[in-house]
């Protein structure tokens, strides 16, 4: 469902990415660990085309992102129809802090999917009742919890029906005592079968949640297999120095 191939970036002199190739399958849950600075958000920033790779290939669901044979409007026009595809949530939520929490949510439905109003009010509010902020409809950002405004934007990126859903770090800015309500979303998500790629620190998490953990350093991925595999019986040096630091 999304294929990275040979992927590359560079700032300047500073080559964050050095060859990734990953590959997605649909349903699959991803949890990317690494320490800081070794590529991880430049991964998934990249793969919506919020970063230009510098080399290197990323399809979505069939469709090449950065097809550089597309100029000016045609590649908006392309970009945009493969990023409804690609629902990211940040560690800082994001939200549109003008808008009502059910603004926010049928924003990009009504805006970019064309749906009309009612339909997409429909569905934003089956979303929100699905992460218990039914209530919070005419609230507006300021007004929430770290915790409920990073469940709005879950619901904000699902509105748009992605096929995957990128997370980088969702939990990292939230108090101790909230991280565990955006989590449970989460493996709600993984339960039904969304295709989820997710940075974390959050070692319980991936250990439970997790099909396939990929370990990064140095703008390589370093190994990647089963949480059992990766936590359990890491292979590689760098991963086992890591994994000793967390704990
Ligand atoms: P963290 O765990 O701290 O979030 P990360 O693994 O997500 O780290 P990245 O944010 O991908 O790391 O950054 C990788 C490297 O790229 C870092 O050395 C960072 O300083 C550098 N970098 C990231 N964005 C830019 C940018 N816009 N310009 C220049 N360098 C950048
Ligand atoms: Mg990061």
């Amino acid at each position: 469902i999304v294929r990275v191939e040979a992927l590359r970036k560079c700032y300047g002199d500073l080559e964050v990415l050095r060859s990734v190739d990953l590959q997605v399958e649909a349903g699959e849950v991803i949890c990317i660990i690494g320490p800081s600075g070794s590529g991880k958000s430049t991964l998934l920033r990249t793969i919506n085309h919020l970063e230009v790779p510098t080399a290197g290939e990323i399809h979505v669901n069939g469709m090449f992102i950065n097809d550089t044979s597309l100029k000016g409007k045609a590649f908006d026009k392309h970009l945009c129809e493969v990023r409804t595809n690609l629902g990211m949530v940040f560690q800082h939520f994001h939200l549109f802090p003008h808008m009502s929490i059910l603004q926010n949510v049928i924003e990009g439905p009504v805006q970019v999917l064309k749906q009309n109003k009612a339909e997409a009010e429909e569905k934003a509010m089956q979303l929100l009742t699905s992460v218990g902020l039914a209530d919070k409809r005419d609230a507006y950002p300021d007004m929430l919890s770290g915790g409920q405004k990073q469940r709005v934007a879950i619901v904000r990126a699902l509105a748009m029906n992605p096929s995957v859903m990128l997370f980088d770090e969702p939990t990292s800015a939230l108090d101790p005592e909230l991280v565990g309500e955006v989590l449970s979303v989460m493996e709600g998500l993984a339960k039904e079968g969304m295709t989820m790629l997710i940075v974390t620190h959050e070692m319980e998490f991936a250990r439970k949640v997790a099909d396939r953990v990929i370990f990064m350093d140095g703008g390589f991925i370093v190994e990647q297999g089963t949480p059992d595999q990766v936590f359990g019986n890491p292979q590689h040096q760098r991963t086992q120095q890591f994994l000793a630091s967390i704990h």
